[in-house]
């Protein structure tokens, strides 16, 4: 048989019905009764596979009409179409048929091949009808689908301009906790459930729908007494829901004002206003007020401006240094974004990383702090400056961005730099949205030599389980953790995570760290790296420079004992000490080392160097050399100064890594000493000293 769907006919005469069963089972699956309550069974228990009634409407002596109304009523039956029978034509009862919602109307006798046509006729038509209807549903639940809520909800509120009516929508705050513990099947049936729920509280003219992420949203007469009441209702029927965790509902309601605003602005508000009691334990409903939509404005002012900032280049990067505890130096830093805003002035990322992460624009700016970083360290490299890796942050948008590896490498090679310059911070709450993902483009990261740390750990909740799956090499611990674990009980959780982190072989950074106190703690407990207020706050790139130069050079140079600049015999000089070096870090030290003793002067290379000595030469005390430079090295300087009488009295020290051979070419060119890189100051000290005493001595001579 071709077409299996059932036919069910309801007549009280056995032969009328008879006769049409046996012509039509040929083609469809019949089953013919003289009982409504025979028929009333089958109806319930085989509803889906009929694909119409033919009803008599004196059937069985009950009127037939009356099965119709019920059929109507029940949402199971409602969509079957019924074809009425009779045996005498009456106008007023086929109209009350009709307009009860039969399909079609059948006078007795009739012929079986018009009831077969009629019949396909329907049943194709219904098909249709339910399919469109399907798309009108949400898959899962039922409920209408975002985008038809939002035509009904338009429709509704054109129909009854007079009716109060707010939207609400409904959030789990724990909902992906709860799937990760009890499965994808559990959190379906939470949903299922709630629609059942929501269903009952709702009456005619009122609406549920799915927004496209997946949550609920309601279309209810606005009455603020009753929506509470049933708001509360709800959350205990849900709760009675048996899993055996709190489901934590949050409702955010907002009274529809101005009904000619598109209803997702609406949902929108609503969505909001639920944001704003995330986290606040036992407040389940919110209603949208002025502060709401203050930020909402706030928040727009923000989006208006924030490609033309990029553009200006009003964001900046700051630095803020990563110690290790071990050896007490500077192991790493972490490359922080602010906002110089014209009008809103200085701000600081939490004032628009949350926005910019909304709204996707958070890719553009990570790759300008991503290149901007980069540049710095390039620039630092090229110095000859103490270079650490700099973590950069790296949003979970940003993971999910197809292109992310393409863009970082490029970004990378375009400063010539290798992977392990930078570290990824990524976000620990990016790990539970969608491991899967992450962790593969994780695992492709670490393969190009990117090291990877994951950060705010312990703000979220589900990584402890998931922790050995994780390609990660850095354990970044959540500020907030550190600083609260440490406040209150005897540190138990945070000595249990950082053995288990050492355990699993990651290093553990502790972040937030601001009193002596804290470091004491962390010590004892073995963690690898600290980063906080304690040690130093994020700073502009150009403090940084100086405090990384402060701490890895000046540092050498505290490690001279006071008795060793005593043993420096002259006063200050008027004259000058030329520093010649193209690595500004080697200019750092000497300038640094000498600026008690003589006037600095820096010269990238020998030609620029020239041009001052042509000009200067009777102030400078001594020249410092650096062999090898671009445009002019410090060979063909010598060559320069020697051809002038002028100069020849200028005592020279050279300062190169270079071997026996250069030193013995830089005598034979007039040098007066030479000292090795890298410098040991207390040598340099007296080298500099004892020439430039012979010089003023012949100096005094020739005077
Ligand atoms: P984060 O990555 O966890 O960065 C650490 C935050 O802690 C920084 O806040 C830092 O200034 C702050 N901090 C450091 N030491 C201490 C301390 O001792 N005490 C206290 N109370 N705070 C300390 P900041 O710079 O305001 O950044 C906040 C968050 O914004 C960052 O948290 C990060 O998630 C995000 N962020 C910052 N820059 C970027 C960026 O360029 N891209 C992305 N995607 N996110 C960024
Ligand atoms: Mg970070
Ligand atoms: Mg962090």
């Amino acid at each position: 048989m071709a077409n299996t769907k059932t036919v069910l006919i309801v007549d009280g005469s056995s032969s009328d019905r008879g006769n049409v069963a046996a012509f039509l089972e040929d083609y469809y699956n019949v089953i013919d009764t003289g009982s409504t309550s025979e028929a009333y069974g089958i109806l319930n228990v085989d509803h889906k596979n009929i694909g119409a009634v033919i009803l008599d409407i004196t059937s069985d002596g009950t009127y037939g009409e009356e099965m119709l109304n019920f059929m109507k009523k029940e949402e199971n039956l409602s969509n079957i179409p019924v074809i009425m029978t009779a045996d005498t034509e009456s106008e007023e009862t086929e109209i009350s048929a009709l307009s009860a919602g039969a399909s079609d109307f059948l006078y007795k006798p009739y012929s079986p091949v018009i009831v077969k046509k009629r019949l396909d006729n329907i049943i194709k038509l219904n098909e249709n009808a339910s399919m469109a209807n399907d798309l009108q549903k949400d898959r899962l639940t039922g409920v209408c689908p975002e985008e038809v809520f939002c035509q009904k909800v338009t429709r509704l509120l054109e129909e009854n301009p007079s009716v109060d009516y707010a939207i609400v929508y409904s959030d789990i705050e724990n909902f992906g906790l709860i799937k990760d513990l009890f499965g994808e099947n559990a959190g379906n049936n939470i949903l299922v459930y709630m629609t059942r729920v929501f269903k009952h509280f709702i009456s005619k003219d009122e609406l549920c729908g799915r927004l496209e992420t997946g949550n609920f949203v309601l279309f209810l007469k606005y009455d603020k007494e009753t929506l509470d009441e049933n708001l509360e209702s709800v959350v205990k029927i849900i709760n009675d829901f048996p899993v055996s965790m709190n489901i934590m509902l949050r409702f955010g309601v907002y009274k529809i004002e101005d009904r000619t605003m598109p209803v997702q602005a609406m949902s929108g508000r609503a969505v909001l206003t639920a944001g704003t009691i995330r986290g606040r334990y036992g407040q389940y409903v919110a209603y949208y007020n002025k502060e709401i939509w203050e930020k909402q404005m706030y928040e727009q002012e923000i989006i208006d401006c924030m490609e033309d900032a990029l553009r200006q280049k009003q964001f900046m990067v700051y630095f803020q240094p990563k110690y290790d505890l071990g050896s007490e130096r500077v192991a790493g830093a972490e490359a922080l974004v602010r906002w110089q805003h014209p009008s809103k002035g200085f701000m600081n990322p939490a004032e628009f990383i949350p926005i910019f992460e909304k709204n996707g624009f958070i890719t553009e700016l990570d790759k300008y702090v991503w290149d901007t970083t980069c540049c710095y360290i390039e620039t630092w490299i090229k110095n000859g400056y103490p270079v650490v890796p700099v973590s950069v942050n790296v949003s979970r948008t940003d993971i999910y961005n197809p292109d992310f590896i393409e863009i970082i490498l490029g970004i990378i090679h375009k400063h010539n730099l290798e992977p392990e310059n930078i570290h990824l911070e990524i976000t620990e709450t990016a790990y539970t949205d969608n491991p899967e993902q992450i962790i593969e483009v994780v695992k492709q990261l670490k393969l190009l030599g990117f090291v990877i740390e994951m950060d705010d750990f312990g703000s979220g909740y589900s990584s402890l389980n998931m922790l050995n799956e994780l390609p990660i090499d850095i354990l970044k611990l959540d500020m907030g953790f550190v600083q609260d674990d440490m406040g209150t009980n005897s540190n138990n959780i945070l000595s249990f995570i950082i053995g288990l982190a050492k355990w699993m072989d990651y290093a553990v950074v502790a972040e937030g760290i601001e009193t002596e106190e804290q470091i004491q703690i962390l010590r004892n407990m073995d963690c690898n790296f600290v980063q906080g207020y304690y040690y130093a706050q994020p700073m502009p790139p150009d403090e940084f420079e100086a405090y990384m130069l402060r701490h890895n050079i000046l540092d050498r140079i505290d490690e001279i004992p006071d008795a060793g600049m005593e043993e420096f015999k002259f006063e200050k000089s008027q004259g000058v000490m030329l520093i010649v070096d193209d690595l500004a870090l080697n200019r750092k030290i000497l300038s640094t080392s000498f600026s008690s003793y003589f006037k600095i002067v820096e010269k990238e290379n020998g030609a620029e160097a020239f041009e001052y000595i042509k000009k200067n030469y009777k102030n400078i005390d001594v020249i410092m050399l650096d062999l090898v430079m671009p445009v002019m090295d410090g060979f063909t300087l010598m060559r320069h100064i020697g051809s002038d009488e002028k100069y020849k009295n200028i005592p020279i020290i050279v300062t190169s890594q270079g071997g026996e051979k250069s030193v013995g070419k830089a005598f034979s060119l007039g040098a007066s000493d030479f000292v090795e890189k890298p410098y040991n100051l207390r040598i340099i000290l007296h080298r500099v000293q004892n020439v430039v005493m012979a010089s003023r001595k012949q100096k005094d001579i020739e005077i």
